[in-house]
């Protein structure tokens, strides 16, 4: 039987002015209620990670933390995006405590899976992920580009986790692995499951963002899309390859039936059929130099292994830490 564990809840916030006065006391209602029942210990804590916000994020974190020992906050250097806010938490989090949740501050997940997923790490799993069981509430375009992100990754060779967003349960040992992932191209949906480890999955619904916007518009979401298959999968590349393979079998048989026109007399005539052929393979070759490109950028900025996130500020001291030596 494992031993109480101590939980951070990783809350990563970019310009959530709005909803995080609305959310934060939910947060710490539920980490009471954990702790009340004995399935948390009182040491453990809500982290929130502000991801370079412009408004007054910060200062509602600050001051948050100041109103209550339980609330804690990082703040980055600048604004880096959700996943490497994300990641900043779980490796901030992951000295000082046996569990991490990392959960969006916009109250769209449920927060009350959190008491499942905590009773799954007790049964000895060691990462439980948050599925949407219903998505009713995302829009129509919003559920059906999601679904075919999803099922092209899964068809890509990435393992993903069906509906599976950033709501999840990684234990410390877990998440100590992780941080040998050095990439800097991160999607967490992806390398979770790559580091391994004993995972299940707890479902939930999930609502609509109880206050403030999405920051997910069309382009940010396409842009995940692309990092997430060109960090995870080569798939791409090799499809590039056959297809170069297929054009050439169909033009070199093509070669060979103008040939065999020729010499039967029939001359084959139309500049204009020659023309779409020739602008249809440069536009096809077109796409295939952009996909290699975008790898070829990926391999430019691993190389250079630049910082996943810098921590600017903290709401607390470094060095005391609430995780048992083990
Ligand atoms: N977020 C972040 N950095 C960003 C964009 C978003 O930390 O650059 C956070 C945001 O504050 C929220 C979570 O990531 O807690 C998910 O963002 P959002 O709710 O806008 O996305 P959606 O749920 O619409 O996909
Ligand atoms: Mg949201």
């Amino acid at each position: 039987m494992r031993k109480i564990p101590v939980l951070y809840i990783v809350i990563p916030c970019y310009n959530e002015e709005e909803v995080l006065p609305v959310t934060a006391p939910m947060f710490l209602d539920k980490i009471h209620a954990l702790a009340q029942k004995g399935a948390v210990s009182g040491e453990s804590r809500i982290l929130f990670v502000d991801d370079g916000s412009r408004d007054n994020t910060w200062k509602i974190i600050c001051s948050l933390a100041e109103q209550d020992e339980h609330f804690m906050g990082i703040s980055q250097s600048r604004n880096r995006g959700h996943q490497n806010a994300v990641l900043a938490g779980l490796m901030e989090a992951r000295s000082r405590c046996d569990i991490t949740i990392s959960i969006d501050c916009d109250g769209q997940d449920d927060i009350n899976a959190m008491d499942e997923m905590v009773a799954r790490y007790m049964e000895g799993f060691e990462v439980v992920y948050g599925v949407r069981s219903r998505r009713d509430t995302d829009t129509f375009f919003k559920k059906y580009t999601a679904q075919l992100f999803y099922r092209l990754l899964n068809w890509m060779g990435a393992e993903v986790v069906y509906n599976h967003a950033d709501y999840r349960l990684i234990s410390s040992l877990v998440l100590d692995e992780l941080a040998e992932f050095k990439e800097v191209n991160i999607f967490l949906r992806g390398l979770v499951p790559l580091v391994g480890f004993k995972s299940t999955q707890v479902y939930y619904e999930r609502s609509e963002r109880m206050a403030g916007k999405s920051h997910y518009p069309l382009s940010k979401m396409l842009s995940l899309a692309a990092d997430g298959i060109t960090s995870l999968s080569v798939k791409p590349i090799r499809m590039i390859s056959m297809l170069g393979f297929a054009v050439s079998l169909l033009s070199f048989l093509m070669i060979v039936w103008i040939i065999v026109q020729f010499f039967t007399g029939k001359t084959v005539q139309g500049w204009a059929s020659t023309c779409a052929i020739v602008c249809f393979v440069c536009g096809i070759q077109l796409i295939c130099t952009g996909v290699i490109g975008e790898y070829i950028g990926k391999i430019y900025l691993e190389t250079k292994a630049r910082p996943r996130y810098i921590i600017s500020d903290r709401t607390y001291e470094t060095g005391e830490t609430a995780r048992e030596e083990k």
